[in-house]
């Protein structure tokens, strides 16, 4: 960046459509003081796609889906990385970053994905389907992740899968996931049954509903949606690939049939495009605030540590997947 650096009162300016002008005041201060820790940290902040638009837009110097922060946390600088997400993607910078600091502003900020499978539920799996390789989603703790052969992204899941070139997989741990690339691939998937609780809350009859409430709505989907709600959207993608979508094809009128703030953030780009808002909110992404990013940039918390002998196999399971 040249000139200025960035203030709270110079970045209103590119937030103003999704944050109201009396909320503005209320973070301000918070804001200022993130950038100013930044520069004396020499830290970065990551912020997943489903963060807030303040978060988002106004205090992280990377932001994406999994698979692009996962990518570019390898390329980080920076002596300290704060990630605004959940805990299994603050695992994932400090598996790519092992000689950085990396902090989680909230150890409480889970997922119902990395929350639904074990390292010994992998190994049991393994027993029972002995010559199928373990694809496992990156929505998951490095423990899991080291009882993987490869992990993938919704984004890259179907990549991955025909990477391997094998007649079946055991894919992990979303169950809605697996259905979705077994539509799509001719290798038999054996899935597990854990859940997004976020996506799974999107029914087909809501599709129906929108369609009818906003003719000629195109409707995108999360791919961690139901397979009977992806097959009744326009497109389904990951959310890097629903932001591409409404850039490249500017439809009129969108509905993004994932989490709240990822509406928010799009619309952000996107001025010319209507956006309609059915809203689920994660509750674990929304544990981190521009408050407790402070504080874990004040206060250097919370570090987070992997078992040296778990990393080693769980970062080789994400490193392989970023060359596929
Ligand atoms: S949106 Fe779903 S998959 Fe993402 S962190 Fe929340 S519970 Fe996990």
């Amino acid at each position: 960046m040249t000139g200025a650096l960035p203030t709270a009162a110079s970045l209103y300016e590119r937030v103003r459509r999704v944050i109201p002008p009396i909320e503005w005041p209320a973070f301000v201060d918070d804001i200022d003081a993130i950038l100013a820790l930044k520069r004396e940290r020499n830290a970065v902040v990551l912020a997943h796609n489903y963060q807030t638009p303040e978060i988002f837009h106004c205090v992280a110097d990377i932001v994406g889906d999994s698979l692009a922060l996962a990518r570019k946390a390898m390329t980080v600088e920076a002596d300290v990385i704060v990630v605004a997400g959940v805990h299994f993607m603050a695992e994932t910078a400090k598996l790519l970053n092992p000689g950085k600091t990396v902090l989680i502003p909230d150890l409480a900020a889970g997922c119902s994905l990395a929350d639904s499978i074990t390292a010994e539920d992998v190994r049991l799996m393994r027993q029972r389907y002995p010559s199928a390789p373990v694809v496992t989603y990156v929505n998951t703790s490095a423990a899991v992740k080291a009882e993987s052969d490869i992990c993938c992204t919704s984004g890259n899941a179907l990549a991955v899968v025909k990477s391997l070139n094998v007649p079946r997989v055991i894919m992990l741990p979303d169950e809605y996931l697996a259905r979705n690339i077994a539509a799509q691939t001719k290798v038999e998937i054996i899935a597990w049954k854990g859940r997004c609780e976020v996506h799974e809350r999107f029914s087909p009859a809501d599709i129906r509903e929108l369609r009818e409430a906003h003719p000629g709505v195109t409707v995108l989907a999360h791919p961690e949606c139901p397979p009977e709600v992806v097959a009744e959207a326009d497109f389904a993608g990951s959310t890097a690939a629903m932001s591409d979508y409404v850039g490249r094809h500017k439809p009129a009128r969108v509905v993004l049939m994932t989490e709240c703030s990822m509406s928010d953030n799009v619309a952000v780009e996107h001025p010319d495009v209507d956006f309609v808002r059915p809203c689920n909110l994660c509750p674990h992404m929304k544990r981190i605030t521009l408050a407790n990013i402070r504080s874990a940039l004040e206060e250097n918390r919370h570090v987070v540590t992997i078992d040296p002998r778990v990393a080693e196999r769980a970062r080789w399971a994400v490193e392989r997947m970023l060359f596929v």
